[in-house]
């Protein structure tokens, strides 16, 4: 496993962390002069900024971009809608392209309004990966499925588990052509009883993406936004971080966490410097 100590260079912060409290190139600033790597900035903060500016910034900053958050949603209850969609994560890959993202994280969706029915969820979500997975490879972005913790299956992802992500790369990408595969955050595998088999065998079909980490509290207060800052909750990162490692990761340590109540009531700053120490410190 790599030493991150004084190697912030392999870490990267994922700007939500930071609460969104600062316009996107002061965020990029602040990231930077903290010695980080790399950043994961989120479609929220391009809006009304241009994706190749942006990208030039972050790439004159010392940085690059470990990844950018995050697909729309794909089931839909109709055509329509479907489409519309699909057309939105084309424009978004677009501008990961420009930004130069490592990859673009795809959270897939969850039900549709009204839909009970989780199976033709899944086959939308097959079905619509498969239409911006050709559009992707034109603009060489990598897609990164990122498998939710099955509390979110309704309304968020009701792609739940690492060997379900894998199962859905597998349809997409046979070959193994490193056009898709997955974006594994903590928060969401960790209590899964397959995730060393299961990274050993992402690693394997090269389909290691992205790297997220946080911790989780207990007890969690929110499901969505009260995640923890490493070393405060009762995940074993080093453990799972050799895992992944071993299992031929290579690209960053992506620190991601939501936390309304705390964290982000904090100046970017302080976050910035507890992200740096918790890193080199217990992860
Ligand atoms: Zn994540």
């Amino acid at each position: 496993m790599r030493d991150l100590n004084k190697r912030l260079d392999l870490c990267s912060i994922n700007t939500a962390t930071l609460g969104y409290q600062q316009p996107i190139h002061e965020t990029i600033e602040a990231v930077a002069r903290a010695g980080f790597g790399a950043i994961a900035p989120w479609r929220r903060e391009l809006e009304g900024e241009s994706a190749k500016q942006v990208g030039r910034h972050i790439r004159d900053a010392g940085l690059f971009v470990s990844g950018y958050c995050r697909s729309s949603y794909i089931p839909a209850d109709n055509e329509t809608q479907f489409m519309a969609g699909i057309d939105d994560n084309r424009r978004a890959i677009d501008d990961a392209a420009e930004l130069g993202a490592r990859c673009f994280v795809m959270v897939v969706g969850g039900l549709p309004a009204g839909s009970k029915d989780l199976a033709a969820a899944r086959q939308q979500v097959h079905d619509g990966m498969a239409i911006l997975l050709e559009h992707a490879s034109s603009r060489d972005v990598p897609l990164a499925i990122e498998p939710l913790h099955p509390m979110y299956a309704a309304d968020r992802a009701c792609i739940n588990t690492l060997d379900q992500a894998l199962e859905l790369c597998d349809a997409l990408d046979p070959s193994e052509s490193g056009s898709v595969g997955l974006a594994v955050d903590l928060y969401h595998v960790w209590w899964d009883p397959q995730l060393e088999a299961q990274l050993t065998r992402a690693g394997k079909e090269k389909r290691l993406f992205g790297f997220h980490v946080c911790d989780w509290l207990v007890p969690t207060h929110d499901m969505l936004l009260d995640r923890g800052m490493m070393g405060d909750g009762v995940i074993d990162i080093p453990l799972i971080r050799n895992w992944i490692e071993q299992a031929g990761y290579a690209g960053s340590v992506e620190v991601e966490i939501f936390s309304r109540d705390d964290w982000w009531k904090r100046q970017p700053a302080e976050i910035l410097a507890t992200c740096a120490e918790r890193l080199q410190s217990v992860c």
